[in-house]
Protein backbone atom coordinates (compact mmCIF):
# COMPACT_ATOMS: atom_id res chain seq x y z
CA UNK A 1 0.00 0.00 0.00
CA UNK A 2 1.21 3.82 -0.68
CA UNK A 3 0.99 5.59 2.49
CA UNK A 4 1.36 8.85 -0.04
CA UNK A 5 -1.79 9.98 -1.01
CA UNK A 6 -3.63 12.46 -2.24
CA UNK A 7 -7.41 13.91 -0.74
CA UNK A 8 -8.97 17.19 -2.91
CA UNK A 9 -5.91 17.33 -4.68
CA UNK A 10 -3.72 17.70 -1.33
CA UNK A 11 -1.00 15.42 -0.39
CA UNK A 12 -0.93 13.31 2.66
CA UNK A 13 1.08 11.11 4.25
CA UNK A 14 -1.27 8.04 6.21
CA UNK A 15 -3.74 10.50 7.87
CA UNK A 16 -1.42 13.77 8.04
CA UNK A 17 -1.84 16.62 5.64
CA UNK A 18 1.55 17.99 4.65
CA UNK A 19 0.23 21.13 4.36
CA UNK A 20 -0.98 21.30 8.23
CA UNK A 21 3.01 19.52 8.73
CA UNK A 22 4.35 22.13 7.00
CA UNK A 23 2.55 25.05 8.62
CA UNK A 24 3.23 23.48 12.43
CA UNK A 25 6.78 22.39 11.97
CA UNK A 26 8.06 24.98 9.43
CA UNK A 27 10.25 23.31 6.09
CA UNK A 28 12.29 21.76 5.28
CA UNK A 29 11.02 18.98 7.19
CA UNK A 30 11.47 15.29 6.83
CA UNK A 31 8.16 13.07 7.50
CA UNK A 32 8.20 9.54 7.79
CA UNK A 33 5.41 7.01 8.23
CA UNK A 34 5.10 4.26 10.22
CA UNK A 35 3.17 1.96 8.52
CA UNK A 36 5.62 2.12 5.54
CA UNK A 37 8.47 1.84 8.02
CA UNK A 38 6.29 -1.57 9.55
CA UNK A 39 5.57 -3.07 6.07
CA UNK A 40 9.41 -2.81 4.89
CA UNK A 41 10.58 -4.74 8.29
CA UNK A 42 7.53 -7.46 7.67
CA UNK A 43 9.04 -7.56 4.04
CA UNK A 44 12.28 -8.91 5.35
CA UNK A 45 10.07 -10.84 7.94
CA UNK A 46 8.97 -12.42 5.39
CA UNK A 47 11.81 -13.33 2.53
CA UNK A 48 13.68 -15.18 6.08
CA UNK A 49 10.48 -16.98 7.64
CA UNK A 50 11.21 -20.34 8.47
CA UNK A 51 15.51 -19.57 8.80
CA UNK A 52 16.88 -18.87 11.62
CA UNK A 53 17.96 -14.54 11.39
CA UNK A 54 18.11 -11.44 12.80
CA UNK A 55 17.22 -8.10 10.92
CA UNK A 56 20.35 -5.80 12.01
CA UNK A 57 18.60 -2.31 10.34
CA UNK A 58 22.14 -0.32 9.11
CA UNK A 59 22.02 2.54 11.16
CA UNK A 60 24.12 4.98 8.78
CA UNK A 61 20.73 4.69 6.75
CA UNK A 62 18.33 6.97 9.53
CA UNK A 63 20.36 7.25 13.04
CA UNK A 64 17.58 8.88 14.68
CA UNK A 65 16.68 7.64 17.75
CA UNK A 66 12.65 7.24 16.86
CA UNK A 67 13.50 5.19 13.71
CA UNK A 68 16.04 2.91 16.16
CA UNK A 69 13.13 2.99 18.97
CA UNK A 70 10.82 1.73 16.40
CA UNK A 71 12.98 -1.20 15.04
CA UNK A 72 13.78 -2.29 18.39
CA UNK A 73 10.26 -3.03 19.22
CA UNK A 74 9.74 -4.50 16.21
CA UNK A 75 12.56 -6.40 17.40
CA UNK A 76 15.50 -5.78 14.94
CA UNK A 77 18.84 -5.84 15.73
CA UNK A 78 21.47 -3.07 14.58
CA UNK A 79 24.49 -2.53 12.20
CA UNK A 80 26.67 -0.13 13.82
CA UNK A 81 29.70 1.48 11.82
CA UNK A 82 30.80 3.79 14.68
CA UNK A 83 30.92 4.41 18.71
CA UNK A 84 28.21 6.86 18.10
CA UNK A 85 26.13 4.45 16.33
CA UNK A 86 26.32 2.19 19.15
CA UNK A 87 25.48 5.18 22.03
CA UNK A 88 22.30 5.67 19.92
CA UNK A 89 21.56 2.06 19.16
CA UNK A 90 21.61 1.77 23.26
CA UNK A 91 20.11 5.70 23.90
CA UNK A 92 16.62 3.87 21.69
CA UNK A 93 16.33 0.82 23.54
CA UNK A 94 18.16 -1.32 21.36
CA UNK A 95 20.14 -4.67 22.76
CA UNK A 96 23.46 -4.75 22.82
CA UNK A 97 23.61 -8.33 22.44
CA UNK A 98 21.78 -7.78 18.79
CA UNK A 99 24.37 -5.02 17.22
CA UNK A 100 27.44 -6.00 14.80
CA UNK A 101 29.83 -3.65 13.96
CA UNK A 102 31.00 -3.04 10.86
CA UNK A 103 33.67 -0.74 8.90
CA UNK A 104 37.16 -0.90 7.96
CA UNK A 105 38.45 1.91 10.81
CA UNK A 106 37.55 1.08 13.89
CA UNK A 107 39.28 2.74 16.84
CA UNK A 108 40.31 1.57 20.19
CA UNK A 109 38.15 3.34 21.86
CA UNK A 110 34.88 1.90 19.93
CA UNK A 111 36.22 -1.44 20.34
CA UNK A 112 36.52 -0.86 24.01
CA UNK A 113 33.19 0.58 24.15
CA UNK A 114 31.45 -1.90 22.43
CA UNK A 115 33.10 -5.06 24.14
CA UNK A 116 32.07 -3.58 27.62
CA UNK A 117 28.59 -3.24 25.76
CA UNK A 118 28.48 -6.76 24.94
CA UNK A 119 28.14 -6.70 21.31
CA UNK A 120 26.84 -9.50 19.64
CA UNK A 121 29.73 -9.83 16.75
CA UNK A 122 32.09 -7.34 15.08
CA UNK A 123 32.94 -7.59 11.43
CA UNK A 124 36.19 -7.52 11.44
CA UNK A 125 38.45 -5.93 7.82
CA UNK A 126 41.80 -6.51 8.09
CA UNK A 127 44.15 -8.57 9.54
CA UNK A 128 45.87 -5.16 11.82
CA UNK A 129 42.00 -5.10 13.33
CA UNK A 130 41.81 -8.51 14.55
CA UNK A 131 45.31 -8.09 15.72
CA UNK A 132 43.98 -4.59 18.28
CA UNK A 133 40.72 -6.41 19.34
CA UNK A 134 42.56 -9.13 20.61
CA UNK A 135 44.98 -6.64 22.34
CA UNK A 136 41.74 -4.68 23.51
CA UNK A 137 39.72 -8.00 24.46
CA UNK A 138 42.55 -9.21 26.67
CA UNK A 139 43.14 -5.66 28.11
CA UNK A 140 39.32 -6.06 29.20
CA UNK A 141 39.69 -9.80 30.37
CA UNK A 142 37.09 -10.59 27.57
CA UNK A 143 37.13 -12.78 24.62
CA UNK A 144 35.60 -10.89 21.36
CA UNK A 145 32.98 -12.07 18.98
CA UNK A 146 33.89 -12.50 15.18
CA UNK A 147 33.54 -12.71 11.73
CA UNK A 148 35.44 -11.70 8.99
CA UNK A 149 33.90 -9.50 6.00
CA UNK A 150 35.33 -11.24 3.23
CA UNK A 151 35.43 -9.51 -0.24
CA UNK A 152 33.79 -11.63 -2.40
CA UNK A 153 34.71 -9.91 -5.59
CA UNK A 154 31.12 -9.40 -7.22
CA UNK A 155 30.10 -6.53 -8.94
CA UNK A 156 26.91 -5.16 -7.52
CA UNK A 157 26.18 -3.45 -10.44
CA UNK A 158 25.26 -0.13 -9.10
CA UNK A 159 26.45 3.26 -8.49
CA UNK A 160 30.69 3.31 -8.14
CA UNK A 161 30.47 5.14 -4.64
CA UNK A 162 28.30 2.70 -2.95
CA UNK A 163 29.79 -0.67 -4.67
CA UNK A 164 31.67 -2.37 -1.73
CA UNK A 165 32.40 -6.13 -2.96
CA UNK A 166 34.96 -5.51 -5.48
CA UNK A 167 38.53 -6.28 -5.38
CA UNK A 168 39.76 -2.72 -5.36
CA UNK A 169 36.94 -1.87 -2.59
CA UNK A 170 38.73 -0.66 0.48
CA UNK A 171 36.17 -3.21 2.13
CA UNK A 172 36.99 -6.72 3.80
CA UNK A 173 39.40 -9.25 3.18
CA UNK A 174 39.50 -10.89 -0.03
CA UNK A 175 38.08 -14.43 0.00
CA UNK A 176 40.93 -16.56 -0.81
CA UNK A 177 42.13 -14.97 2.16
CA UNK A 178 40.20 -15.69 4.08
CA UNK A 179 40.94 -19.04 5.52
CA UNK A 180 44.29 -18.18 6.44
CA UNK A 181 42.85 -15.59 8.55
CA UNK A 182 40.00 -17.32 10.43
CA UNK A 183 43.48 -19.97 11.30
CA UNK A 184 45.10 -17.42 13.00
CA UNK A 185 42.10 -16.17 14.92
CA UNK A 186 41.43 -19.68 15.82
CA UNK A 187 44.80 -19.62 17.81
CA UNK A 188 44.18 -16.51 19.03
CA UNK A 189 43.03 -16.32 23.24
CA UNK A 190 41.15 -13.41 23.15
CA UNK A 191 39.04 -13.42 19.92
CA UNK A 192 36.19 -15.87 19.32
CA UNK A 193 34.89 -16.84 15.87
CA UNK A 194 30.81 -16.41 15.30
CA UNK A 195 30.74 -16.12 11.50
CA UNK A 196 31.27 -14.43 8.31
CA UNK A 197 30.33 -11.39 6.51
CA UNK A 198 29.52 -9.82 3.39
CA UNK A 199 28.43 -6.27 1.99
CA UNK A 200 28.61 -6.14 -1.76
CA UNK A 201 27.15 -2.65 -2.27
CA UNK A 202 23.86 -0.55 -1.70
CA UNK A 203 20.95 0.01 -4.15
CA UNK A 204 21.10 -3.04 -5.65
CA UNK A 205 17.96 -3.62 -8.18
CA UNK A 206 19.33 -6.72 -9.56
CA UNK A 207 19.88 -9.48 -7.28
CA UNK A 208 21.69 -12.00 -8.98
CA UNK A 209 24.65 -10.61 -7.62
CA UNK A 210 23.39 -11.05 -3.95
CA UNK A 211 22.87 -14.72 -4.86
CA UNK A 212 26.36 -15.05 -6.68
CA UNK A 213 28.36 -13.65 -3.24
CA UNK A 214 25.93 -15.28 -0.77
CA UNK A 215 27.31 -18.76 -3.03
CA UNK A 216 30.65 -17.60 -2.73
CA UNK A 217 30.98 -17.21 0.66
CA UNK A 218 29.32 -20.27 1.63
CA UNK A 219 32.03 -22.40 -0.33
CA UNK A 220 34.07 -20.56 2.23
CA UNK A 221 32.01 -21.53 4.94
CA UNK A 222 32.01 -25.00 4.64
CA UNK A 223 35.85 -25.28 3.61
CA UNK A 224 36.04 -23.97 7.08
CA UNK A 225 33.74 -27.14 8.42
CA UNK A 226 35.86 -29.02 6.92
CA UNK A 227 38.95 -27.76 8.13
CA UNK A 228 37.03 -28.02 11.98
CA UNK A 229 36.14 -24.09 12.12
CA UNK A 230 32.65 -23.95 12.36
CA UNK A 231 30.76 -20.68 12.15
CA UNK A 232 27.46 -19.80 13.57
CA UNK A 233 26.43 -17.02 11.06
CA UNK A 234 26.47 -16.13 7.95
CA UNK A 235 26.08 -11.99 7.61
CA UNK A 236 25.07 -11.51 3.69
CA UNK A 237 25.09 -7.41 4.31
CA UNK A 238 22.37 -4.78 2.99
CA UNK A 239 19.84 -4.96 1.66
CA UNK A 240 18.02 -4.63 -1.72
CA UNK A 241 17.30 -1.33 -3.38
CA UNK A 242 14.47 0.65 -3.60
CA UNK A 243 12.62 2.61 -6.59
CA UNK A 244 13.46 6.07 -6.86
CA UNK A 245 12.67 6.45 -10.44
CA UNK A 246 11.89 3.76 -12.83
CA UNK A 247 13.55 0.93 -11.50
CA UNK A 248 12.53 -2.02 -11.18
CA UNK A 249 11.22 -2.62 -8.00
CA UNK A 250 13.33 -4.87 -6.13
CA UNK A 251 11.20 -8.56 -6.01
CA UNK A 252 10.86 -9.92 -2.53
CA UNK A 253 9.87 -12.53 -3.48
CA UNK A 254 12.85 -13.37 -5.94
CA UNK A 255 14.72 -12.35 -2.75
CA UNK A 256 13.29 -14.86 -0.46
CA UNK A 257 13.49 -17.37 -2.88
CA UNK A 258 17.44 -16.65 -3.09
CA UNK A 259 17.87 -17.03 0.50
CA UNK A 260 15.43 -20.59 0.91
CA UNK A 261 17.18 -22.14 -1.54
CA UNK A 262 20.33 -21.22 -0.47
CA UNK A 263 20.24 -21.68 3.21
CA UNK A 264 17.17 -24.56 3.92
CA UNK A 265 18.58 -27.40 5.81
CA UNK A 266 21.65 -25.54 6.37
CA UNK A 267 22.63 -24.36 10.60
CA UNK A 268 24.12 -21.07 10.46
CA UNK A 269 22.03 -18.49 11.46
CA UNK A 270 21.38 -15.27 8.96
CA UNK A 271 22.16 -11.74 9.33
CA UNK A 272 20.92 -9.21 7.35
CA UNK A 273 21.93 -5.65 7.51
CA UNK A 274 18.99 -3.76 5.46
CA UNK A 275 19.16 -0.03 5.56
CA UNK A 276 17.99 1.80 2.41
CA UNK A 277 14.79 -0.90 1.56
CA UNK A 278 13.26 -0.27 5.50
CA UNK A 279 13.96 3.60 5.77
CA UNK A 280 13.83 4.99 2.07
CA UNK A 281 10.83 4.78 1.05
CA UNK A 282 9.20 5.52 4.25
CA UNK A 283 10.00 8.90 4.29
CA UNK A 284 9.91 12.22 2.52
CA UNK A 285 11.37 15.91 2.50
CA UNK A 286 9.09 18.94 2.54
CA UNK A 287 10.47 21.79 1.26
CA UNK A 288 9.11 25.34 0.23
CA UNK A 289 9.25 26.95 -2.95
CA UNK A 290 11.14 30.76 -2.19
CA UNK A 291 11.62 31.93 -5.64
CA UNK A 292 11.18 31.38 -9.35
CA UNK A 293 13.66 32.90 -11.38
CA UNK A 294 13.40 32.52 -15.37
CA UNK A 295 16.88 31.92 -16.61
CA UNK A 296 18.42 32.26 -20.21
CA UNK A 297 17.89 28.81 -20.76
CA UNK A 298 15.77 27.25 -17.78
CA UNK A 299 13.59 27.93 -14.89
CA UNK A 300 15.06 27.53 -11.24
CA UNK A 301 12.77 26.61 -8.89
CA UNK A 302 14.90 28.03 -5.67
CA UNK A 303 13.65 25.52 -2.58
CA UNK A 304 14.46 26.08 1.16
CA UNK A 305 15.62 22.68 1.26
CA UNK A 306 19.44 22.29 -0.03
CA UNK A 307 22.41 19.83 -0.45
CA UNK A 308 23.01 20.12 3.35
CA UNK A 309 19.90 18.78 4.19
CA UNK A 310 19.90 16.32 1.41
CA UNK A 311 22.95 15.47 -0.15
CA UNK A 312 22.25 12.51 -2.38
CA UNK A 313 21.86 14.45 -5.53
CA UNK A 314 25.20 16.36 -5.47
CA UNK A 315 26.85 13.02 -3.98
CA UNK A 316 25.99 10.51 -6.57
CA UNK A 317 23.76 12.53 -9.11
CA UNK A 318 20.73 10.68 -7.61
CA UNK A 319 17.30 11.22 -8.69
CA UNK A 320 14.77 11.90 -6.34
CA UNK A 321 11.15 12.37 -7.64
CA UNK A 322 9.47 15.65 -6.41
CA UNK A 323 5.92 16.77 -6.75
CA UNK A 324 4.00 19.05 -5.24
CA UNK A 325 2.16 18.92 -2.44
CA UNK A 326 -1.31 20.91 -3.72
CA UNK A 327 -2.42 20.91 -7.39
CA UNK A 328 -1.61 24.07 -8.79
CA UNK A 329 -3.41 26.09 -11.63
CA UNK A 330 0.18 27.21 -12.84
CA UNK A 331 1.23 25.98 -16.16
CA UNK A 332 4.19 23.24 -15.75
CA UNK A 333 7.57 24.56 -16.41
CA UNK A 334 10.83 22.60 -17.49
CA UNK A 335 12.66 23.39 -14.23
CA UNK A 336 15.78 22.74 -12.19
CA UNK A 337 14.99 22.47 -8.31
CA UNK A 338 18.25 23.82 -6.42
CA UNK A 339 18.31 25.05 -3.10
CA UNK A 340 19.98 28.46 -1.76
CA UNK A 341 23.73 27.04 -1.23
CA UNK A 342 26.30 28.14 -2.43
CA UNK A 343 27.62 25.45 -5.21
CA UNK A 344 26.49 24.62 -8.73
CA UNK A 345 26.20 20.93 -6.92
CA UNK A 346 24.03 22.17 -4.94
CA UNK A 347 20.45 20.69 -6.47
CA UNK A 348 17.58 18.57 -5.45
CA UNK A 349 16.52 17.53 -9.06
CA UNK A 350 17.49 18.71 -12.43
CA UNK A 351 15.48 18.87 -16.17
CA UNK A 352 11.65 18.50 -14.31
CA UNK A 353 8.30 19.47 -15.48
CA UNK A 354 6.59 21.14 -12.04
CA UNK A 355 2.96 23.63 -11.95
CA UNK A 356 4.22 25.48 -8.79
CA UNK A 357 4.11 29.28 -7.38
CA UNK A 358 6.19 30.89 -5.16
CA UNK A 359 5.38 29.56 -2.07
CA UNK A 360 3.78 26.64 -3.01
CA UNK A 361 5.33 23.20 -1.15
CA UNK A 362 7.30 20.54 -2.62
CA UNK A 363 7.47 16.91 -1.35
CA UNK A 364 10.85 15.53 -2.54
CA UNK A 365 9.63 10.72 -2.62
CA UNK A 366 11.78 8.56 -0.95
CA UNK A 367 13.95 10.58 0.88
CA UNK A 368 14.30 8.41 4.61
CA UNK A 369 17.56 6.70 3.68
CA UNK A 370 20.53 8.49 3.29
CA UNK A 371 18.86 12.06 3.58
CA UNK A 372 18.72 13.02 7.54
CA UNK A 373 22.10 11.32 8.43
CA UNK A 374 23.87 12.34 6.07
CA UNK A 375 22.97 16.18 6.71
CA UNK A 376 25.07 18.70 7.56
CA UNK A 377 25.24 22.13 8.29
CA UNK A 378 27.41 23.69 5.34
CA UNK A 379 26.52 27.13 4.76
CA UNK A 380 25.86 27.72 8.80
CA UNK A 381 22.37 25.96 7.71
CA UNK A 382 20.82 24.45 10.88
CA UNK A 383 19.03 20.68 10.56
CA UNK A 384 15.77 20.31 9.60
CA UNK A 385 12.93 18.73 11.84
CA UNK A 386 11.67 15.23 12.23
CA UNK A 387 8.07 13.67 12.14
CA UNK A 388 7.42 10.43 12.28
CA UNK A 389 3.16 9.81 11.64
CA UNK A 390 1.41 7.01 12.56
CA UNK A 391 -2.15 7.16 11.44
CA UNK A 392 -3.65 10.18 12.98
CA UNK A 393 -1.32 10.66 15.02
CA UNK A 394 1.84 13.14 14.65
CA UNK A 395 4.94 12.99 16.80
CA UNK A 396 7.80 15.74 16.62
CA UNK A 397 10.77 13.19 16.82
CA UNK A 398 13.30 15.65 16.20
CA UNK A 399 13.37 18.91 16.50
CA UNK A 400 14.48 21.78 14.27
CA UNK A 401 18.26 22.13 15.25
CA UNK A 402 18.53 25.82 16.45
CA UNK A 403 21.31 28.71 15.40
CA UNK A 404 22.81 28.83 18.76
CA UNK A 405 22.42 25.04 19.13
CA UNK A 406 24.77 24.37 15.77
CA UNK A 407 27.46 27.12 17.37
CA UNK A 408 27.36 25.73 20.98
CA UNK A 409 30.64 23.91 21.60
CA UNK A 410 32.42 26.74 19.37
CA UNK A 411 35.03 29.30 21.44
CA UNK A 412 36.57 32.65 20.02
CA UNK A 413 39.96 32.97 20.89
CA UNK A 414 40.07 36.83 21.10
C1 LIG B 1 25.67 0.72 4.30
C2 LIG B 1 25.79 -0.65 4.78
C3 LIG B 1 24.65 -1.45 4.90
C4 LIG B 1 23.28 -1.01 4.48
O1 LIG B 1 23.14 -1.02 3.10
P1 LIG B 1 21.73 -0.72 2.41
O2 LIG B 1 22.00 -0.75 0.98
O3 LIG B 1 21.31 0.63 2.90
O4 LIG B 1 20.78 -1.77 2.83
C5 LIG B 1 24.81 -2.72 5.43
N1 LIG B 1 26.03 -3.17 5.82
C6 LIG B 1 27.14 -2.42 5.72
C7 LIG B 1 28.44 -2.98 6.16
C8 LIG B 1 27.06 -1.14 5.19
O5 LIG B 1 28.17 -0.41 5.06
Amino acid sequence: MNHLHRRDGRLFLEGASLEDLARRYGTPLYVYSRAALDEAYQAYEQALAGLPHLICYAVKANSSLAILQHFARLGAGFDIVSGGELARVLAAGGSAGKVVFSGVGKTAEEMRMALEADIRCFNVESESELERLNRIAAELGVRAPVSFRVNPDVDPKTHPYISTGLKQNKFGVAIGQASALYRRAAAMPNVEIHGVDCHIGSQLTDLSPIADAIDRVLVLVDELRSAGIRLRHVDIGGGVGIRYQDEPPPDMATYRKILQDRFKGRDEAIIVEPGRSLVGAAGILLTRVEYIKAGEDRNFVIVDAAMNDLMRPALYDAFHDIVPVSESQAVPVACDVVGPVCETGDFIGLGRHLAVEEGALLAVLAAGAYGMSMSSNYNSRPRAAEVIVNGNEIHLVHERETVSGMMAGERLIY
